[in-house]
């Protein structure tokens, strides 16, 4: 133990003459001398346990993984999906896991009818095909592979002018209406890209079109970013990317919103099911689109909207005119969730829960495999110091999630099937997906922040040999916008992690049962991208991405340590103030989006007045003014900083306590006290829940997190209150203030009475 240590403290001396020693003396950077939510005595053989766990992370083991199950197609109710899930369960038992599979009957559309073609001014029909590539053996699978589709299109049969959007977002329209372009009764064409794929045929429908093709352009993710496929790793001229464009009422099966789709669960009928799209999609490769392209008329796109195509990008609508069909089978498929438990020795009515899925949308080697495989070697390893003599106080839950790519079918359907005993008993949630290579990164609840921070100072690169937390602290300084964005990276102690959206399986954990969550892993130096078509597989990732699984090591290494930190700690090691210090901002955010809504709203209108647009418009282009606007009113957001005072108050409050629990001179709590507190800690997050839930998305229950209804994947902090104010609905908006600063407020109580808790249990000394 002496040696580790003292070897720890080598790194650190390292660590702080290699950075500007001035400049982050206000960081913690050293390893703690004790592990939060440790002692003295507890904190040593926890080291060494996650030290011997590190070590033993094998990188031949992950390749071996990612080869075994990336050999065949594996999507929802394949043949090779199920073989996979047998296999993962066959593994999770061989290493000791109590483990089983469970399976739900979830609605899972898979192509029957795919139509793309121009009918005027010329005629040319889609290919809706990628070709197998030479040397690339899994390619060819054509047989097993899912066609280029997106699931939950409605289906549909149209015919009408073309109109390209863009990227399809909000303010993409509101470009064409000065362009004097509408895509009423039209087909729109938009590239995939800057926001979540779902939201282009939402956007496109709410805006009158009758259908919506997605393109994948060359200047996002092919030739013109590098080489493709394969001489280098970028999309090829007809690849596709395949994806779910369900609605963001609720993720998981359509049919059973809220309750697990189990055998005997009542579902709706297809047709009243809110999460199928309202136009039909299809998704195609720059090689289908660019005939399309080329036969729009209309005004020259703007600037912004050009892709890379030798091409003068037109907007439409026409000559250019389209036939899209799209029907589907809308079969009810097998989602086969693989659980494996390691029951805790001390409490084990305490979970840990660790997961990624393994369905692929073809072979799925990057997305979602490369994780997978890594989470597997680190169920591996705990197996083996479980052998040695490791035993986790609590219990430690490793998840395998089928149906991720559908809508996170698997794990939506487990959370809601298992929601009462996972309210009652889950501690966390950490998550992986697709892994790369380069920086860390990490995104949460802000009560893990310090946890993931302290793991990550640890792990060491495989490319630097330095901390992988400081080289994403690094990066973000080299990144960082600003003087101001700088100087904050360096006065943090912790990096700040991200909130999250819904785009992998910690949705239904945070978001509906309020389960505190993490999501991992590595990425930023992928000179590649095949994501979701048959070329994301084994010989692409193994030569392209992460090449040795050192990245997939780091990933399993960052994953395993942080489940032991959890299973283990005396006191699980949640951490308040930078959750209060991020829900501030998050406030500061919303007064900010107000004042610069207000200030764009009265310029456009004095410049209007002003008749500038008329003026510099040339008469010769169609190009009209914006329409007038009225000035938003100032809104109160007291209550909520007032919430937020609240909660800062109670983590310093929480914070101290713990502190002086944990001071060397502190007598021992008992089994008992600190269980009766552990148990009280885990739920605090729930206390964020409310039962009716987002206003118009009654499933999101947490008030603070949770993924916008136009941006999908991405995370739209306080959305109540913040998604009113993107429509513009300024009173709804404001209506919604009091209920959140409640949530508030009823949080930093939770926080509070563990405070006491603690405090009083330390005191008396049990
Ligand atoms: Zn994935």
């Amino acid at each position: 133990m002496k040696l580790f240590r003292s070897l720890m403290s080598c790194c650190i001396v390292l660590f702080v003459s290699q950075t500007n020693g001035a400049q982050i003396t206000a960081a913690k950077t050293s390893a703690p001398a004790r592990l939060s939510g440790y002692t003295a005595q507890s904190s040593s053989p926890e080291q060494e346990w996650e030290k011997k766990f590190q070590d033993g992370i094998v990188r031949e083991n992950l390749r071996e993984n990612l080869r075994r199950m990336s050999a065949r197609p594996h999507h929802v109710g394949s043949p090779y999906d199920k073989d996979n899930a047998e296999w993962i369960l066959s593994k999770f038992k061989e290493w000791g896991f109590d483990a089983h599979i469970e399976t739900f009957q979830v609605l899972f559309p898979t192509p029957k009818e795919r139509l793309v073609e121009l009918v005027q001014p010329t005629q040319f029909r889609a290919k809706l095909q990628e070709p197998a590539v030479p040397g690339d053996p899994t390619s060819s699978q054509a047989s097993e592979q899912l066609p280029t589709y997106n699931a939950y299109s409605i289906d549909g049969d149209v015919t009408a002018p073309l109109v390209y959007v863009n990227y399809g977002s909000r303010e993409d329209y509101e470009e064409l209406d000065r362009l004097g372009v509408s895509v009423k009764g039209a087909i729109v064409i938009a590239r995939y890209g800057e926001n979540w794929r779902g939201t282009k045929p939402k956007v496109a429908g709410e805006h009158g079109a009758i259908g919506c093709i997605i393109y994948s352009d060359p200047k996002d993710d092919g030739f013109y970013q590098g080489d493709d496929y394969p001489k280098g790793g970028w999309r090829p001229k007809d690849g596709v990317q395949r994806g779910s464009v369900m609605d963001t009422d609720y993720p998981g099966d359509p049919l059973t919103p809220g309750v697990g789709a189990t055998a005997d669960a009542k579902r709706l009928p297809i047709s009243e099911a809110k999460t199928i799209t309202k136009i039909p999609v299809l998704p195609i490769s720059w090689g289908d689109a660019l005939p399309l392209l080329s036969a729009l008329a209309g005004p020259v796109a703007p600037e912004k909207w050009r892709g890379a195509l030798p091409i003068t990008y037109h907007v439409g609508p026409g000559p250019a005119k389209v036939h899209l069909k799209v029907t589907s089978n809308w079969d009810t498929k097998p989602v086969n969730d693989v659980i494996a438990t390691m029951r805790g020795s001390q409490a084990p009515d305490q979970w840990v829960i660790r997961g990624n899925h393994f369905d692929g949308w073809v072979n799925g080697a990057d997305d979602p495999l490369s994780g997978m495989s890594a989470v597997l070697e680190e169920a591996r390893m705990l197996g083996e110091l479980h052998k040695q003599g490791w035993n986790p106080k609590r219990t430690i839950i490793y998840c395998a999630w089928d149906g991720e790519e559908p809508g996170l079918l698997g794990s939506t359907e487990w959370v809601e099937t298992h929601g009462d005993d996972l309210q009652k008993h889950a501690v966390a949630y950490i998550n992986s997906d697709s892994n790369g290579r380069g920086f860390f990164r990490a995104s949460g609840s802000h009560d893990l922040e310090k946890l993931i921070n302290d793991v990550a100072r640890e792990i060491n690169d495989p490319e630097k040999n330095i901390p992988v937390w400081q080289r994403a602290r690094l990066s973000r300084i080299a990144n960082a916008k600003n003087q101001e964005e700088r100087a904050e990276i360096r006065k943090r102690a912790d990096l700040a992690i991200g909130s999250l959206g819904d785009g992998s399986d910690y949705a239904s954990f945070l978001d509906h049962a309020g389960i505190s969550a993490l999501n991992i892993g590595y990425g930023g130096e992928n000179d590649a991208n095949a994501y979701h078509s048959v070329y994301d597989d084994f010989y692409w990732y193994t030569h392209f991405i992460d090449t040795d699984f050192s990245y997939g090591r780091a990933l399993a290494q960052t994953g395993g340590t942080a489940v032991m930190r959890l299973a283990d700690a005396d006191l699980i090691p949640f951490e308040y103030t930078e959750l209060a210090e991020t829900i501030g901002k998050y406030v500061t955010e919303l007064e900010k989006q107000l004042k610069e809504k207000q200030d764009e709203i009265t310029e456009r209108n004095l410049e209007l007045k002003e008749g500038l647009f008329s003026a510099v418009a040339d008469p010769r282009k169609t190009s009209l003014p914006p329409p007038h606007e009225t000035n938003p009113p100032y809104m109160n957001f007291a209550p909520l900083k007032n919430g937020v005072e609240a909660i800062k108050r109670s983590a310093e409050r929480y914070e101290s306590a713990a502190a002086k629990a944990q001071a060397d001179d502190a007598p021992a709590l008992s089994p008992q006290s600190l269980d009766s507190l552990n148990n009280d800690l885990l739920k605090i997050q729930r206390t964020f829940l409310t039962e009716r839930g987002l206003p118009e998305r009654p499933w999101f229950k947490h008030q603070v997190y949770a993924p916008g209804a136009y941006t999908g994947y991405g995370a739209k902090p306080i959305a109540a209150v913040r998604e009113y104010m993107d429509e513009k609905k300024w009173a709804e908006a404001e209506a919604q203030v009091p209920a959140v600063a409640r949530v508030l407020e009823q949080v930093a109580a939770a926080i509070d009475k563990a405070a006491d808790d603690l405090h009083s249990a330390t005191a008396s000394g049990h």
